[in-house]
């Protein structure tokens, strides 16, 4: 109970869409961090809706926050999921990071609105981009996250799906966070400023769902 009594001190606010979706962001979670601290935090009225605040609350109750962006991803994600499913997908944009190409033989062309894929198939963006395409999305290949806010903003998009560092996500979803568009995203499995990874099957899945 002393946790209870430390958080409580702590003078956090609850969002309430948080608490409604407590259960299920603890077992999003629970494979990297205990998912009970999660909802009791959640529970408790912690501000959990920014990154900051995720890991004050952890290091408020003494815990590690080497996970705390995937915390706050994770929150992100579920709390915009109803949301996000529910825009259609030709009101929907998808953020590719241009760490992603094949820095070696990549055949593309930066533009004002990022790179513009050439399609050569020399990088995961290819299939990612057609299967976002086919469904309806507008794609961009970017070089960081105020271009992504730029371009939500300008083209009058419902909802943005994102792939990137954690940093990077993070920082476009509390940006984002304070609009109307839905926002969901998947962490690159290994950083890095070229030549970077994503589980391609996880942003598949993050671009196709629909209600
Ligand atoms: S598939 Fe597109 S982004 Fe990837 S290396 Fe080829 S041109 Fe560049």
């Amino acid at each position: 109970m002393s946790i209870v009594k430390d958080v409580v001190k702590a003078g956090a606010k609850i969002p309430k869409k948080a608490v409604e979706s407590g259960l299920e962001i603890a077992g999003m979670v629970s494979s990297r961090i205990d998912g009970h601290l999660i909802k009791r935090l959640l529970e408790l009225g912690v501000d959990l809706s920014t990154r900051a605040g995720v890991k004050s609350a952890l290091t408020l109750v003494g815990k590690d926050t080497t996970f705390a962006d995937d915390v706050f991803i994770e929150l992100k994600n579920n709390l915009n999921r109803e949301g996000f499913r529910k825009t259609k997908y030709n009101e929907r944009a998808l953020f590719l990071p241009q760490c992603l190409r094949n820095a070696e033989k990549c055949k593309g062309k930066m533009t004002d609105a990022g790179w513009v894929c050439a399609e050569c198939g020399n990088c995961q963006i290819y299939p990612i981009k057609k299967e976002a395409e086919k469904l309806g999305y507008r794609v961009y290949v970017v070089p960081g996250g105020s271009m992504v806010i730029k371009i939500v903003k300008n083209n009058g998009f419902k909802a943005a799906a994102g792939v990137g560092c954690r940093f990077e996500l993070c920082e476009a979803a509390e940006k984002l966070g304070s609009t109307k568009i839905w926002v969901q995203g998947v962490p690159l499995l290994r950083d890095g400023c070229k030549d970077t990874e994503v589980d391609v099957n996880r942003v598949m899945g993050m671009i196709q769902q629909k209600e």
